[in-house]
């Protein structure tokens, strides 16, 4: 079995003592409840949840699956009723609107609660933060009647959102998708189309469901241009808000899959489904990105949460399990061997974990702290710089943190040898779960190349150079801090580099089509460590603020923030000299030759 307990006074630390985001929170409109009191006393009650409900049926959820019959699908034993508890919590509808029946609070929050949930149950945790993202497009681009109508049901858990996009020819170039929508007169569409990997497309945890499904119009034009979102609810509702008749959608199969046994990916067969347009024709794209850009970091916060448990999980085996002797000699000499934790690489391993996951924690935090900003400050030109950040950071959360979660579990798993391939321990179920989520919403390539080819050229690099001055102005703040230089020293380096290799990158591309494609993932990697040496020059500074009240927590922090700058940071200068070898070596070869 794995092992976790929610890291509370992890998120605590990086929520008050970091960003001391209640404080930023309760300043803007509508979030005065969001004190520090109250946000803490909702993670302890998810907590709850998490360890006394949603974990205890994560392995049997892998070990049963998902089943389909005549159409009806059936969710593993448990889920239901776990379901039941976590919304009539109102965990779904945390940040959704109060006019909807939701709780009106932050992401910033949310995303912890994100985070602790696909811990607990990665499978599970899906379903509703799929729920999520449409109440946030609905409520985006609805009309005051679809708001009325689907909101209150979405934002109660009572009926599943998903999300339409793929096609079997369709995946990465949505611009090639082919379903189709015709009016139908009255206002309403005719929805035609084939849609594969839908996930939560067909269960039976929740009463009803809304598809958000992206289409063509007749006269759509080809490619991006020509897509439009329509809102397709799998039993049409009557007027007063029951459940009317079946509409014509249904899942034709479920996927068999590596991982996320628990979260049922459908095939989903529209035949003339009776749909509403859900913002501006030929505009779905840009629509269905609201839910995207919050599914996005949600998939980031999937992947720190597998990295949490394997971590977790590791170093409890690593404590208990004994081989070998330590190298300086017996730690522990009435015991036939000493326990693996003594030996360097399994402690280096563990390290890389933690470093990683608790930068990611930080980052992904900061960026959700912008995301509030951006959607409640009174100063607009706040808001679109914390927009910016946002939009920087998403492909960097999303990518690094899904990417790390594959590497972190893989290494802790080897932390168990054997044991850790073996079924029962669980291990292997995180190294399985995790790898999909550096798949679906948009690959990490795609990741990479939205950031290398979209969001640094916005605007001459407006939103790099917002960053650099994130950044610069906590290197300002420390500049006198002697106890802090061998943190902010190797930032102010990195972040050099990185603006070197950057500069070389946009004048590489102005002569080789493939420069940027060639550097992307490299290059996101690069700024991946950089972000996450700038989050630690900001943890180390607050937990040196602690060291008097919490002495062992900022002595760990201290050693860990070591550990990254240490032994982390510097892969940047491989990462700098890979992307500077430019396409050739990876465009020379012929195609015939593969
Ligand atoms: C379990 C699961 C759940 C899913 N859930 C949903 C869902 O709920 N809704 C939904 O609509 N979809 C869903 N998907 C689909 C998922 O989003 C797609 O699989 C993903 O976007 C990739 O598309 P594809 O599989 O067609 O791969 P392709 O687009 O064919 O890509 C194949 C490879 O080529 C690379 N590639 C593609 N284009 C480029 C390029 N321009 N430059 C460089 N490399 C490129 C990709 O990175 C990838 O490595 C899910 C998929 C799975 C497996």
């Amino acid at each position: 079995m794995t092992t976790y307990t929610v890291p509370l006074r992890e998120m605590r630390f990086v929520l008050h003592d970091v960003f001391g985001a209640a404080d930023k929170l309760t300043a803007l409109p509508g979030f005065g409840d969001a004190t520090a009191d109250v946000m803490d006393a909702v993670l302890d009650e998810c907590a709850k949840l998490c360890e006394g409900v949603l974990f205890p049926i994560n392995q049997t959820g892998d070990q049963e699956g998902c089943t389909i019959k005549d159409g009806k699908v059936t969710t593993p034993k448990g889920f239901k009723e776990a379901y039941k508890q976590y919304a009539e919590g109102g965990w779904c509808g945390l940040t959704a609107d109060p006019e909807y029946g939701g709780q009106g609070l932050p992401e910033t929050l949310d995303c912890l609660v994100a985070e602790m949930i696909g811990s607990a149950n990665l499978s599970l945790g899906l379903y509703p933060g799929l729920t999520q993202g449409t109440i946030l497009a609905l409520a985006a681009l609805g009309t005051p009647e679809q708001k009325s109508f689907y909101l209150p049901k979405l934002t109660s858990g009572a009926w599943q959102g998903t999300m339409c996009l793929t096609e079997s020819h369709s995946g990465s170039d949505l611009g090639l998708l082919r379903s189709k929508a015709v009016p139908n007169g009255d206002g309403s569409y005719s929805v035609t189309g084939t849609k594969i990997f839908i996930s939560a497309g067909e269960h039976d945890m929740t009463e009803n469901h809304v598809h958000l499904v992206l289409a063509r119009l007749p006269d759509a034009p080809e490619g991006v241009r020509g897509i439009s979102m329509f809102l397709v609810p799998k039993f049409l509702p009557n007027a007063d808000g029951s459940l009317g008749k079946q509409n014509a959608v249904a899942a034709g199969s479920i996927e068999h899959k590596m991982g996320m046994k628990a979260s049922v990916t459908c095939v989903m067969n529209f035949d003339g489904a009776q749909g509403w347009l859900v913002g501006q024709p030929h505009k779905g794209l840009a629509g269905m990105f609201v839910m995207m850009n919050k599914e996005r970091l949600f998939v980031g916060g999937q992947g720190i949460s597998q990295a949490e448990v394997a971590y977790q999980s590791a170093a409890a085996y690593a404590k208990d399990r004994i081989q070998g002797r330590a190298a300086q000699g017996p730690a522990r000499p009435d015991k036939a061997a000493d326990p693996i934790i003594v030996h360097p690489d399994i402690r280096n391993r563990l390290m890389f974990a933690r470093a990683i996951v608790e930068a990611e924690r930080a980052l992904t935090v900061w960026t959700h702290l912008n995301v509030d900003i951006a959607h409640k400050h009174a100063d607009a030109a706040v808001r679109q710089h914390a927009e910016d950040m946002v939009g920087l950071m998403t492909p960097i959360v999303k990518a690094c943190a899904t990417g790390f979660g594959s590497e972190i579990t893989n290494a802790c798993l080897q932390v168990l040898g054997g044991h850790g391939y073996i079924r029962e321990h669980g291990m292997e179920q995180l190294v399985r779960d995790v790898r999909i989520t550096e798949i679906y919403e948009g690959t990490n390539t795609i990741q990479a190349l939205d950031l290398v080819g979209r969001k640094l050229g916005i605007e001459g690099g407006r939103l790099f150079t917002g960053w650099l001055k994130e950044v610069d102005d906590t290197l300002k703040r420390l500049a006198g801090r002697n106890d802090m230089t061998e943190f902010t020293a190797p930032l102010k380096d990195a972040v050099e580099r990185l603006k070197s290799v950057t500069a070389w990158m946009v004048e590489a591309s102005k002569t080789d089509p493939n420069a940027r494609g060639a550097a992307a993932n490299d290059y996101l990697k690069m700024f991946g460590f950089t972000t996450f040496a700038w989050v630690w020059v900001l943890m180390i500074e607050a937990a040196l603020a602690k060291k008097s009240s919490d002495s062992e927590f900022s002595a760990a922090k201290l050693h860990v923030g070591r550990y990254f700058m240490q032994r982390v940071l510097p892969q940047i200068g491989g990462l700098d000299a890979v992307i500077r070898s430019g396409s050739g070596p990876m465009m020379a070869l012929a195609e015939g030759a593969f």
